[in-house]
């Protein structure tokens, strides 16, 4: 809305009051929003200075005649609005650039098409306000106001539902963790930044050992609590490292490890393999192990893999892992076709 505002004031009053209706804007900001860092504000009130002059060039140099109000011809509102926009991005990279993020590409990829829209509807929303002010100043101005606040509050609603039901669309109701369908999202989003950057990545996939027996004397809502610690356990080993992991499905779990060797997920996956043997459990006393266990596949994420060989070999692996006794971990050696290091049990 408060570009809509700008820009309608660009087209009527030109540059030097819509500057000032700028300044008033950010003052009323910095004080409503005071738990916000202070070089915040500034850094916006020169991102929207910088857009704004550079919007106003745009459409006097396009023909645009400032306070004339004819919508006749739309190319200088559509060019200042474009300009509008396309500073608005480059802003956001170079901030981006600045912080040094290996995500830029996606992150402005999916920005563009988000704002796209918006954009689009402020062009318009800047259009009405012409037309309104021009008619009726006062009334137009206190009307679009009006529609502006009820507009704002009905996209604050349905923004916040949906981030609960997208959250609830990700996540694994036993569990806690992320389910299948987004851990293949993020592994292909991890995959990209990986190519991008030539980082190493490695996954894993974790199955319980000998689980339909747990659930065979205990009962499935038992079996229901234990794969709920196991969840717990999970986050809280994986948040340490910034590693994110979900249910597979069943008794199965996966764990994606950006930025990480071979050997430092191995060591990883089996430190977690001793942290679950040696956790207290109800009842895990009755499996094979005296203790609940899991078995592990690794796979390196190689050139040239995609995401359904890199989850095929790391399930070969715990196949592997699985023929060894189980209470294994395992990874897949690409020059050796299979396997390589056991890791001893306990
Ligand atoms: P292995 O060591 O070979 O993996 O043996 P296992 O018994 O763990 O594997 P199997 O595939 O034979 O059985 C998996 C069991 O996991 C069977 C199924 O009832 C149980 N299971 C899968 N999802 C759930 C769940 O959500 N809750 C409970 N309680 N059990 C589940
Ligand atoms: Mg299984
Ligand atoms: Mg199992």
């Amino acid at each position: 809305m408060d570009s809509a505002i700008f820009l309608a004031s660009l087209f009527l009053f030109g540059l030097n009051i819509t500057l000032l209706v700028l300044l008033f804007n950010s003052i009323i900001i910095a004080f409503s929003q005071k738990n916000s860092v202070w070089w915040k504000h500034v850094l916006n009130f020169a991102n929207y200075t910088l857009m704004i002059v550079l919007a106003y060039y745009s459409f006097v140099s396009t023909g645009g005649e400032v306070g004339s109000a004819s919508l006749t011809t739309l190319f200088p509102y559509i060019i200042s609005l474009t300009i509008y926009l396309l500073t608005n991005i480059l802003l956001v990279a170079v901030f981006f650039l600045l912080s040094a993020t290996d995500r830029i590409v996606p992150i402005l990829k999916d920005m563009f098409k988000d704002t796209i829209t918006t954009y689009t509807c402020t062009l318009f929303l800047s259009m009405i306000l012409v037309i309104l002010i021009n008619a009726q100043s006062f009334f137009g101005l206190f009307l679009f106001s009006c529609i502006s606040l009820l507009l704002a509050q009905t996209f604050r609603q349905n923004f916040k539902l949906y981030k609960a039901v997208s959250h609830k669309a990700n996540i694994d109701e036993l569990t806690g963790l992320n389910n299948h369908g987004y851990f293949k999202e993020q592994l292909e989003l991890e995959l990209f930044v990986a190519m991008k950057t030539e980082a190493t990545l490695c996954i894993a996939i974790l199955d319980i050992d000998d689980f339909k027996k747990y659930n065979d004397l205990h009962g499935h809502l038992q079996g229901d609590e234990l794969l709920n610690e196991f969840g717990t356990l999970l986050k809280n080993e994986c948040g340490k490292k910034k590693y994110s992991v979900a249910r597979y499905g069943g008794e199965e779990f996966s764990i994606i490890m950006p930025n990480t060797l071979l050997v430092e997920a191995f060591s990883f996956i089996d430190n977690l393999r001793k942290l679950t043997n040696a956790t207290p459990l109800d009842g895990v006393e009755i499996l094979p192990h005296g203790c609940l266990s899991f078995s592990a596949g690794i796979a390196q994420w190689d050139k040239g893999y995609n995401s359904a060989e890199l989850l095929n070999k790391a399930d070969q692996a715990l196949y592997k892992a699985k023929n060894q006794g189980k209470n294994h971990v395992q990874f897949y050696n690409q020059q050796s076709e299979y396997l390589t290091q056991q890791s001893t049990a306990n």
